[in-house]
């Protein structure tokens, strides 16, 4: 059986004891505002349509949505959340984040 180990530290974490899954998803934000455009709109759209053919497929995924799991010990959860959008502050419950969201 492979041994599970901390993501950050790499400190074994044998059966039974105190482990944390985290798991972080982004995903790009849509305020509903499109920039004026002033040039032909079917020819931007061709435009539009060749540089997604040659965009790499998982660029083009990474940029619109990512996700990542971790399994980390409980010093390393904390570091985590200590060390979020680089501040001291850790996130509440009762701080409401979706306000950010549109
Ligand atoms: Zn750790």
């Amino acid at each position: 059986m492979n041994k599970i180990r901390c993501y950050s530290c790499s400190r074994e974490l044998s059966e039974g004891s105190l482990k944390y899954v985290v798991e972080v998803k982004s995903f790009a934000d849509f305020d509903g505002y499109l920039e004026d455009y002033s040039g032909d709109v079917e020819s931007g759209m061709v435009e539009l349509l060749k540089e997604l053919e040659d965009a790499d497929q998982k660029t083009l995924e990474d940029d619109v949505y990512q996700e990542m799991v971790f399994i980390l010990c409980k010093a390393c959860r904390d570091k985590f959340y200590k060390g979020l959008l680089d501040t001291s502050d850790t996130i509440g419950a009762d701080r409401e984040i979706k306000d950010t969201i549109h």
